[in-house]
């Protein structure tokens, strides 16, 4: 019996790069597919959001000169793009699945509403929310925190290449020690890049947990579904 009935799995967009260090790694992609279809399998209905930051930032684009909303928008593009090579993916695999876009945009992928994504659940579907929140100045980290309070997810899964939240950034400072738990406030008051900060408060506001993990060693998901403490729980 697996731990979570509901999960939402967050999936960065920059991971998807794997060794390639652009673009989509066939390679990563393909094992993110079969940790999804190994916990599915287990009879866990799991949406996912995934990040764009392989292809495209906003951010970066206003940096260079691109007008913010118009490089936003080229941003939400790119989570499409990811979400639909996982959904071929998934496919391949025979992992039933469906891709939902937060910008009309169909026949690439039916419009989001909470009810579409959660039919789709119910009916045994991985459900793929692209495009974000659907607007500009946010992230998929928001859009994440977002799509698991509405399709009312036991917990957010944040599948990132670090195994949890650190006191400080693991890749910079080799002093830096794990938490295994950490509440939302502590996160907030540690200015911690766990996610960005709308995205953490509004976790905390609507009561959804976040575990933190390293998705990019193959079989981490199934193993935070199975409970094993690899990661850390941030709550209240
Ligand atoms: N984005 C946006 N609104 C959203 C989600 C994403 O405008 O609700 C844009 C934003 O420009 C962002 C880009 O899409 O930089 C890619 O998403 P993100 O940076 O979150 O990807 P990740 O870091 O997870 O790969």
């Amino acid at each position: 019996m697996a731990r979570f009935n509901r999960i939402l799995l967050k999936l960065s967009g920059e991971s998807l790069q794997g060794k390639q260090g652009h673009g989509i790694d066939p390679e990563r992609l393909n094992d993110y597919a079969r940790q999804v279809k190994e916990i599915h399998d287990l009879g866990v209905q799991i949406g996912i959001v995934i990040g764009g930051g392989n292809i495209f930032r906003g951010l970066q684009g206003a940096g260079k000169g691109f007008d913010r909303v118009k490089g936003d928008q080229m941003g939400m593009l790119a989570t499409v793009i990811n979400s639909l090579a996982l959904s071929s993916a998934l496919t391949a695999i025979g992992c039933k699945n469906r891709v939902l876009t937060a910008i009309r945009m169909e026949p690439i992928g039916e419009f989001y509403t909470k009810w579409r994504a959660i039919e789709a659940l119910e009916q045994g579907e991985v459900v793929i929310m692209s495009c974000g929140t659907g607007s500009p100045y946010f992230t998929t980290d928001t859009g994440s925190s977002l799509r698991g309070i509405e399709i009312e997810a036991d917990v957010m899964l944040k599948g990132t290449r670090v195994d949890g939240v650190y006191t400080a950034d693991p890749e910079k400072d080799p002093t830096a020690t794990k938490f295994d738990e950490i509440t939302y406030d502590e996160v907030l008051d540690r200015q911690l890049r766990v996610m960005d900060l709308s995205a953490t408060v509004m976790c905390r506001e609507n009561g959804l947990p976040i575990y933190v993990f390293n998705m990019d060693v193959v079989g981490n998901l199934r193993r935070v579904i199975d409970g094993e403490p690899i990661g850390t729980l941030v709550k209240a």
